[in-house]
């Protein structure tokens, strides 16, 4: 019998898929962990359950206790199924700008949202901040108590990639992997597999796809925490050291436009079948960058977010594309122009 006992353990041991056009252009094996197949359908399951886990082992997180967050959506989503599965409740700090399909399904989920207008990190009102605040509040006049998931500072968001997404892709490969690419937003995603992979076998390169906005590029090849240009890539793009961040061993970084990056998630879509959000066009985009600087013959893994139907109002729509002078793929036109 192989039955998973509840959700959680439906979270992880994602497959490898062969992404056959960036493998033939390239010469070597451009592999994608489906992350969109976990339960929350994105990445960020796996760090959900870890800060999760981690609380209630503290001893911080009580039963039927609440757990407070500030999220582009996708963490608050795996931190409201898992918290579901295990009676806890959860608010999701989440700003504005945020797709409509992950508020619709926050809320789907039981979250209470607290909608707040985009800020950066410097202002006393970004998400990230204001969900701290809450938390600290909450804890105060919650009946059993209030904790805040901090991911991008809390280290149990690496973890969750260190003990599984990098012994996975390790053993899904038979440890022939030469270099693995990611985008970072919390960087728990690179960090963590980057460590994991390294402590199997420590040649493995390690790369940072970035998006435009986003100042890490700019650090990792000058030092230099600098940022030009924005991208409609929701989830990615950090204009700081996070704690998860802190001692990742990367060996390159690229800087992915978006035009570059939507165009690999249409032919994907078109010609594979393979449905992603944003940042999977980055961080396929940075594993090209990668395939090409090795040479053929290489294996490089990268990730596969989340799932696009998440970006149905954004990203597939020709309107919004459009007005951010983003290319449109003609299928998508005619799709959405049919009505009967
Ligand atoms: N892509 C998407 C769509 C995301 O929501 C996130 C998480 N914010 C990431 C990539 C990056 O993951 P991480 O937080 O582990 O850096």
């Amino acid at each position: 019998m192989q039955i998973r006992q509840d959700v959680i353990e439906a979270i992880g041991n994602t497959p490898l898929i062969k992404l056959k056009r960036a493998s033939e252009e390239t010469g070597c094996n451009i592999l994608g962990k489906a992350e969109f197949m976990n339960p929350g359908q994105s990445v960020k399951d796996r760090a959900a359950l870890f800060m999760i886990r981690d609380a209630m082992e503290r001893g911080t997180l009580k039963p039927g206790g609440l757990i407070v967050e500030g999220t582009a959506g996708n963490t608050g989503i795996g931190l409201a199924l898992v918290a579901n599965a295990l009676g806890f409740r959860t608010v999701i700090v989440i700003p504005e700008t945020q797709s409509q399909e992950k508020k619709d399904m926050l809320r789907l989920c039981g979250a209470q949202l607290v909608e707040v207008p985009a800020a950066p990190y410097s202002n006393p009102n970004n998400y990230v901040r204001l969900s701290g605040r809450l938390a600290e509040q909450l804890a105060k006049s919650e009946p059993n108590g209030a904790v805040w998931a901090n991911q991008f500072d809390n280290v149990a968001n690496r973890v969750a990639h260190i003990e599984t997404t990098a012994p996975e892709i390790w053993e899904q490969t038979d440890g022939k992997v030469d270099g693995f690419v990611s985008a970072v937003g919390t960087g728990g995603t690179l960090a963590g597999t980057a460590m994991g992979l390294k402590a199997k076998n420590p040649k493995i390169q390690i790369g940072l796809a970035d998006p435009m906005g986003a100042s890490l590029y700019s650090y990792y090849t000058t030092g230099v925490l600098k940022a030009e240009g924005s991208s409609i890539t929701e989830g990615i793009g950090q204009s700081r050291i996070t704690a998860n961040l802190e001692g990742a061993p990367i060996d390159r970084a690229y800087q992915i436009q978006d035009a570059e990056a939507v165009q690999i998630v249409f032919d994907l879509l078109e010609h594979e079948g393979l449905c992603l959000g944003g940042s999977s066009g980055i961080n396929i985009a940075g594993a090209i960058r990668m395939a090409k600087e090795l040479g053929p013959g290489h294996t490089i893994v990268t990730v596969l977010c989340d799932y696009g139907t998440r970006y149905q109002s954004k990203l597939f729509n020709p309107d919004f594309m459009r007005s951010k002078n983003l290319p449109v793929p003609e299928w998508l036109e005619k799709t959405s122009a049919i009505s009967v």
